[in-house]
């Protein structure tokens, strides 16, 4: 039997969030329910919510960004009990069948990943994301937060923190590598925070040098601002990977040619419209230009563990929910230090 339960949603594209109920489905087999105590408030919420996309499907209850605690369970649950504290991110299922799904590489999945929210599960239904009191999830979709991460701070780490944690991890920033975060927003602070843990000397590249003693302080040994065309000079073949994390359009060659020989550039953030290369760019120095989505459920957890263990958690500003509306314009702005989460008990 569905219960309804208190949510925030986009009634309509392009209209306010408001208060209402969602249906959350009956604890199946392998289900956990999650009490949810935090939702961070991530960029692309805003997007779906007000159709960017297109094909939104409403009422739309946003977040996938979700911290909370197990407050049931389904009869063949092995990996959770009432009382332990987890975690959802972007999508709640996948076909479990084809060669990324069964390599962990979920967020690849061949069928298509279903979406935490915005989407419709194997029942043809409806997902609700986390701007909501509670969500039911099959457990192999959930994670575990760590005692050591607040539950707000660890909120953002499931997308964001994921989002930059496997690029850094696949792209080996460590000891000895020089990594180039560009833009400091909720996607870039992590980023920062998660190379400089892992050793790598870590450089902001921001438009400007605002936010520098910020960027200092969560790791960055570095900063320099991209509206200042001799740091492009400055910093010439400098780089063995950058992340970028903005999503306006960026002048690739120029941020290609801070890479070394085989660095490495890789978008997290994508711009609306296509882009256009001089492929020597590429050419010249054997460098790659890539792309990285999210990160798989094994990966979270990993991601999750090494936050836990170097004391990182994102820098929140936490917000009762008849305040979403507002964040959203603020997060727009770029006013926000660095991620808006949302306190569900005010739902
Ligand atoms: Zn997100
Ligand atoms: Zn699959």
């Amino acid at each position: 039997m569905t219960t309804n339960v208190p949510a925030y949603a986009a009634p309509a594209p392009k209209a306010p969030l408001e208060r209402t109920t969602v249906p959350r489905r009956a604890v199946g087999e392998h289900d956990v329910l999650i009490e949810i105590r935090y939702a961070g408030i991530c960029h692309s919420d805003i997007h779906q919510a007000r159709d960017g996309w297109g094909q939104g499907i409403y009422p739309m209850v946003p977040g996938h960004e979700i911290a909370g605690v197990v407050t049931g369970v389904g009869p063949s649950v092995t990996r959770f009990r009432v009382g332990d504290r987890v975690g959802v991110g972007c999508f709640v299922d996948s076909c479990r069948e084809c060669a990324y799904c069964r390599q962990g590489l979920e967020q690849y999945c061949v069928r298509g990943m279903t979406g935490t929210y915005n989407a419709l599960d194997k029942n043809g239904e409806p997902t609700y994301g986390g701007y909501s009191t509670h969500i039911v999830v099959d457990e192999n979709y959930t994670v575990r937060i760590p005692d050591a991460l607040p539950l707000d701070e660890a909120a953002p780490l499931l997308c964001a923190g994921i989002t930059l944690y496997s690029p850094l991890a696949r792209w080996q920033a460590g000891p000895g590598k020089k990594v180039a975060i560009v833009g400091l927003g909720g996607l870039g602070h992590m980023g920062v925070k998660i190379a400089h843990a892992m050793g790598a000397e870590v450089t902001v590249l921001s438009q400007t040098l605002r936010k520098e003693a910020d960027g200092r302080k969560l790791g960055a040994d570095h900063f320099h601002a991209t509206s200042d065309p001799a740091t492009f000079e400055r910093l010439a073949g400098t780089f063995d990977l950058i992340v970028s994390t903005v999503s306006a359009p960026l002048d690739f060659g120029a941020y290609l040619g801070l890479l070394k020989t085989d660095g490495a550039l890789v978008n997290v953030g994508a711009p609306e419209e296509p882009v256009s290369l001089n492929l020597f760019s590429l050419i010249n120095g054997r460098r790659t230009l890539a792309g990285s989505m999210i990160g798989g459920i094994a990966e979270t957890q990993k991601m999750l563990d090494f936050c836990a263990e170097h004391g990182l958690g994102a820098e929140v500003e936490v917000i009762s929910a008849d305040r979403i509306n507002e964040a959203y314009e603020r997060v727009l702005a770029s006013d926000v230090r660095y991620r808006f989460v949302i306190d569900t008990a005010t739902i």
